[in-house]
């Protein structure tokens, strides 16, 4: 791999995206640089890092906003490490610089893109999405409009892990007055999931009498009042009525993306040590990079460290290692206080599960600090069940 000639060792590296990949790579680097002089800037668009994994309990009322959800400026006080919140609007990788719509040019030595997909756009701008917790908080507008409803039908589109768990949420929440009425195009559920886990959900939607239509395409969506589905199933038109339709089908790429060299797929081909290609100073990871491995946190967590210690190889003109991902298992929640967990062959189901998944999670939040606020806040709870 070509090396510039003088490797600056006092470089400024730009992060694009503070989620699982950008945050985390970021936090990474700050350890390794401690008695380096690295400039390290993260950019995102929001403030603050969002856990997307737990953000079905912020539905439930399960946890709060602040757990899951802690802002930059917070999270990363004490440590080396600026944050623009800024919308990142171009990326000129022969200029080496990035253009932010509040700030302008900035230029870098180093990059680090973890820019994410975006969710799929429905195909109606009233349908909602669930990826973010300003999806959260409309969703949680809407549920409070109709509280005082004698019944809810909610459509979900889409029944990957996100609409499964999604609905059993909700189900649960809104109790026997709510319908929910799972719609996915495939033929079966989560066949990219163990059997196990497939069966514990499964058997979520059924106890819960969510209603599945598998092998169903919506066509058209409609708002008038409330909303108008149209919908096929084995060749058969079909209409359904609902007041509440949520999108979780698919992702989108990134439009930054597109505009780089190798991003016509929405995701930027990479060297098996996470460099960009004709880009060595260049790296790409999280859900961004194209890569034999799945689309999840899990691989973007074990990524982070990993790019950040071959970006200090690619300084110090070492040689990089290719990453490995190592598969730990999978987890859902699929109603409150109840999970699925299956990892090295072991499948815990129910509270027990549960209480795994979320001490799991409680473990891997971004620092150290968070994760014993969270734990403290959580213990607080189960003694003083009150106490906020
Ligand atoms: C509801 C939900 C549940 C999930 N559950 C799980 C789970 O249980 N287990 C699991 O492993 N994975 C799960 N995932 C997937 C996981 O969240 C993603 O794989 C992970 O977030 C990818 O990390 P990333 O850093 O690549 O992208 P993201 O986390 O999407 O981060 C990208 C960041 O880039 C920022 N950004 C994008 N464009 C711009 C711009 N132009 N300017 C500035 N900032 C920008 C965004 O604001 C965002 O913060 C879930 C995802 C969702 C949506």
């Amino acid at each position: 791999m070509n090396r510039p000639a003088n490797s600056p060792l006092n470089p400024r590296i730009c992060i694009l995206g503070g989620g699982f990949a950008g945050l985390y790579s970021a936090l990474a680097l700050a350890k390794i640089s401690l008695l380096q002089q690295w400039e390290i800037v993260l950019i995102d668009q929001r403030d603050r890092f969002e856990f997307s994994p737990l953000l079905y309990e912020l539905i439930s009322g399960e946890l709060e906003a602040w757990e899951i959800a802690p802002p930059y400026l917070q999270l990363l006080r004490n440590w080396p490490i600026t944050v623009y919140c800024d919308r990142i609007e171009a990326i000129n990788l022969n200029a080496r610089q990035v253009q932010l719509r509040d700030r302008g040019p900035l230029n870098y030595t180093y990059l680090i893109i973890a820019l994410g997909v975006e969710s799929r756009l429905p195909p109606h701008p009233d349908v909602l999405t669930f990826r973010s917790l300003a999806d959260v908080e409309k969703l949680k507008a809407e549920l409070e409009r109709f509280k005082h409803q004698s019944s809810l039908d909610i459509s979900i589109i889409g029944a990957g892990a996100s609409g499964i768990e999604l609905a059993c949420k909700l189900c649960d929440r809104l109790g026997p007055r709510q319908q929910i009425h799972l719609i996915h195009r495939g033929s079966q559920l989560l066949p990219e999931l163990s059997p196990p886990i497939r069966k514990a959900a499964e058997r979520a939607i059924n106890q819960r009498r969510i209603r599945l239509s598998l092998n169903t395409n919506v066509e058209k969506i409609q708002h008038q009042g409330d909303f108008q589905l149209q919908l096929t199933q084995h060749e058969q038109s079909f209409r359904e009525t609902s007041h509440l339709v949520i999108w979780t089908a698919g992702t989108q790429a990134n439009p930054l993306i597109s505009s780089l060299p190798g991003g016509d797929r929405g995701q930027l081909r990479v060297t098996p040590e996470l460099q960009l290609t004709r880009y060595p100073e260049v790296f790409v990871l999280g859900d961004v990079a194209a890569t034999p491995f799945p689309n999840t946190a899990q691989v973007a967590y074990q990524q982070a460290p990993h790019v950040a210690q071959n970006l200090k190889g690619y300084i110090f003109q070492q040689p990089l290692k290719p990453f490995h991902y190592k598969h730990i298992g999978d987890m859902l929640t699929l109603g409150i206080h109840n999970g699925v967990v299956h990892s090295f062959g072991l499948t815990l189901t129910g509270r027990l599960a549960h209480l795994i998944r979320s001490l799991t999670y409680i473990q891997r939040l971004p620092t150290l600090k968070q994760s014993l606020r969270v734990f403290a806040h959580r213990l607080k709870r189960i003694f003083r069940p009150s106490s906020r």
